[in-house]
């Protein structure tokens, strides 16, 4: 099984990475249900919680801790880019809403527009 960390450390650790503006970060977290490691699709964006595609589950994320896949260089054929650029992380909830009390737990600055 993948070893997990703390939210706050991975996302930290992930906006020093994109701050770089040359690489993408793609949350990656335990199921709690089946154990499979899960990967998101969205770049730079850093969900609270998680649903396994395999199983179902709804996994916290938040409270499990997760860890991040790191893609770096310019963006490949087939490589989403995130959609709120590529120095932006965003901590979202299930749907992919921006949580923005999360944020600032964080010291995040929220994203202006
Ligand atoms: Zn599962």
């Amino acid at each position: 099984m993948m070893n997990l960390h703390p939210f706050a450390d991975v996302v930290q650790r992930a906006k020093e990475i994109c701050a770089e503006g040359n690489a993408r970060c793609f949350q990656q977290f335990n199921c709690a249900g089946c154990g499979i490691k899960q990967t998101m699709a969205e770049p730079n964006r850093f969900y609270t919680k998680g649903q396994c595609e395999e199983c179902g589950h709804i996994t916290d994320i938040w409270a499990d801790g997760c860890n991040h896949m790191l893609i770096l260089g310019p963006p490949t054929r087939g490589t989403p880019e995130p959609e709120h650029g590529r120095r932006q992380i965003i901590i979202a909830n299930a749907h992919g809403d921006e949580l923005a009390q999360q944020l600032a737990d964080l010291g995040i600055a929220r994203r202006e527009s």
